[in-house]
């Protein structure tokens, strides 16, 4: 069995949507009174509460405010295991000596919601298509909320748990399902064998020459990010026009971010199904941005600014896209392979010769000294990662200038199932 999230946007209507907003407070309330119960029981008594305890005081708080009983006694204990949780890790960062911050009292506003463990006290009915009902509660206050959203997993999905969330006045059910595995697979249209080099000039770029441009929201919402937040830093602080303003940034911040979702999932997607084995290499935080400094000649403006949210949408994309190829890849039988960026240098090796000749990031083009190989940079860095897919490690032994060995634990990892594998063959 394995497990997988999906996601749904609620439509609920005025009515419902105040239940809801009454049930987030609710669930605030109850953190910050359990908060609050381990601060003074410490300062106090110099003892600590455990989780356990607090959960055995639910009954009592019930009986005494009717109002909780409808949120259900397993989404309350919930949420005083998140509590328990931000304890547990803020222990665990004293000990390992960093400097953490103690557990928060939370401002209604900012909690972001609630959580069925288990699933009752709900049910998600697909209505076929993209439509669907939350039912949601018990008896004769059960809530039916419009839900709109899909998955692929089919009726053998079996819903393990709900989250309710509140994102920019937007609400949202995030519901884990237990899938088979069979139900999990991908089909595989290709079998096709792909080196990909991600970069910034372009998004990715192929063994063989293609490319996949840079997404078009980079460019054209990421001004307007800049602008929004330019105007907000002129208003003064906690009025309501910096408000009004700030309200629109994080909702741009949310669009950047499902347009890049978006765009990931369906080049991950395409990627998987048309290959047998995708090459490509470990994940470089570090250059990461392009450089909004300019040149020394034509200096750049809003230079930290630009860095900043460059850096932000690049790298948060590619590191997504990790994510994902490791996962559809299993799901497809696709054979991925990661390479050793450090101990392969895929951006400076020639994929003919196999010799090292350094290149600077502005040099665009691969020229090797050695054996005259000529081709585009990124090109030539996906050929590299296809060459050590085939041949990891070992392989070298039959290029030219063998690798120097790194430490054992740094090699170049290839994932595959085994399962999927064997049906194909
Ligand atoms: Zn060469």
């Amino acid at each position: 069995m394995e497990r997988r999230k999906v996601t749904f946007k609620l439509y609920p209507n005025a009515t419902e949507a105040e239940r809801l907003t009454g049930w987030i407070r609710l669930h605030c309330e109850l953190y910050n009174a359990a908060l609050e119960e381990r601060i003074d029981a410490y300062r106090k008594h110099g003892k600590s509460i455990s989780y356990y305890d607090q959960q055995n005081v639910l009954p009592e708080i019930k009986a005494d405010r009717p109002e909780f009983v409808e949120l259900g006694s397993h989404a309350l204990q919930q949420t005083l295991r998140k509590l328990d949780l931000a304890f547990q890790a803020f222990f665990r960062r004293v000990k390992s000596v960093q400097t953490p911050g103690f557990p928060r009292f939370k401002a209604n506003k900012r909690f972001a919601g609630f959580c069925y463990p288990d699933p009752a006290g709900w049910k998600l009915l697909q209505n076929g298509g993209r439509g669907a009902t939350l039912r949601i509660g018990s008896g004769k206050s059960a809530m039916s909320i419009r839900a709109r959203g899909q998955h692929r997993f089919g009726d053998g999905a079996k819903p393990n748990d709900l989250t309710i969330t509140r994102k920019n006045g937007e609400w949202y059910a995030s519901v884990t399902l237990r899938v088979s595995e069979d139900a999990c697979a991908r089909a595989r249209s290709g079998d096709a064998t792909r080196g990909i080099d991600f970069g910034l000039n372009d998004w990715a770029t192929f063994d063989n020459g293609e490319t996949i441009a840079n997404p078009r929201f980079v460019c054209r919402e990421m001004p307007r990010m800049a602008d929004l937040q330019r105007q907000q830093a002129r208003k003064q602080r906690g009025s309501i026009r910096s408000r009004r303003l700030g309200s629109q940034a994080a909702k741009l911040h949310e669009r950047i971010g499902n347009l890049r979702r978006d765009f990931l999932h369906k080049q991950t997607s395409r990627m998987v199904r048309e290959c047998a084995v995708l090459a490509t290499e470990e994940l470089r935080t570090r250059h990461m941005s392009r450089s909004a400094s300019g040149t020394k000649e034509k200096p750049g403006r809003m230079v930290k600014q630009k860095a900043g949210l460059n850096r932000e949408i690049l790298s948060a994309g590619l590191s997504m896209a990790h994510q994902m190829l490791a996962y559809k890849a299993a799901e497809a039988g696709t054979r991925l392979h990661v390479a050793n960026t450090r101990q392969l240098k895929p951006s400076q090796r020639c994929a003919a010769c196999w010799a090292i000749v350094a290149k600077t990031l502005a040099q665009r083009t691969h020229v090797c000294s050695h054996c005259g190989h000529t081709a585009q940079r990124d090109q030539n860095a996906a050929s590299v990662v296809l060459i050590d897919a085939h041949t990891p490690g070992t392989g070298v032994a039959a290029r030219p200038k063998p690798l120097s060995r790194q430490r054992a634990k740094s090699k170049s990892v290839t994932r595959e199932t085994p399962a999927t594998e064997s049906q194909d063959s």
